[in-house]
């Protein structure tokens, strides 16, 4: 990513970010490539304006719409799930929301496709993410359960809203070698999944308990 233009956006709020990236270090997040990433990411303008206060504590925020822009710690501690090395390839996001989280990958990543049901969410993350320049991010209007199968294979799947069960559809879209993450569960009783996919097979680690919006049916 651009640096002179993410600093022209976020100068204000450097100092804020860097508290922010202290309070995830104690809460557990050890990557350094994930912290660095999340402490020059501008999270204030994935907010409206009134929220924008408070962009840089460790809070989920709303979005409109009654969806939600994740937890810093749950952003941070899915990216580390997903990341191995030190880049991921192909990712495929399910839920673009705000596009933060978009935004927190496409500068992990090679290129990152996201897709969300609803359009004028969709519209608005991807303002955003041009204005930070970052242009190896594809965006679309589309359920999520099917993931995005002219794409496929992807190095990395992140769903960011949670199905009833393991998505069987997602996991066939994982390359070899490939890991998702991926809240699994109903009424906001969650479980965070690992999910690898290897030669030999598929392996499901359980990893906390989190709170997810419901991933739903249809476009909006
Ligand atoms: N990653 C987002 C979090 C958004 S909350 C961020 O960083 O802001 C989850 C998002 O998933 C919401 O925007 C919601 O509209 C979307 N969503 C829910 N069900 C979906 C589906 N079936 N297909 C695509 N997107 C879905």
């Amino acid at each position: 990513m651009n640096e002179l233009m993410l600093n022209g956006i976020g100068m204000t709020s450097k100092r804020t970010r860097e508290r922010l990236v202290n309070r995830l270090k104690k809460e557990g997040v050890t990557s350094r490539l994930v912290l660095k990433t999340i402490q020059q990411t501008p999270r204030h303008i994935f907010v409206d304006e009134a929220l924008s206060h408070r962009a840089y504590e460790d809070t989920a925020l709303p979005i409109g719409f009654s969806q939600t822009l994740s937890q810093p710690y749950i952003v941070a501690r899915m990216t580390e799930l997903l990341l191995t090395g030190s880049s991921l390839g192909r990712v495929l996001e399910v839920g673009t929301g705000s596009g933060y989280q978009t935004a927190v990958l496409a500068q992990l990543a090679d290129e990152v496709f996201s897709v969300e049901r609803i359009k004028s969410l969709q519209l608005k993350a991807a303002k955003r993410l041009s204005l930070l320049g970052l242009h190896n991010t594809y965006l679309k209007v589309a359920d999520g359960h099917l993931g995005w199968e002219q794409q496929a294979p992807f190095d990395g799947i992140m769903v960011t809203a949670a199905p009833p069960q393991l998505p069987e559809v997602l996991i066939d879209q994982l390359a070899v070698g490939g890991r998702m993450v991926v809240p699994v569960g109903k009424n906001r009783e969650q479980m965070l999944y690992l999910i690898t996919k290897t030669a030999a097979g598929v392996q499901v680690r359980e990893i906390e308990k989190v709170h997810f919006v419901p991933l739903l049916g249809g476009l909006k």
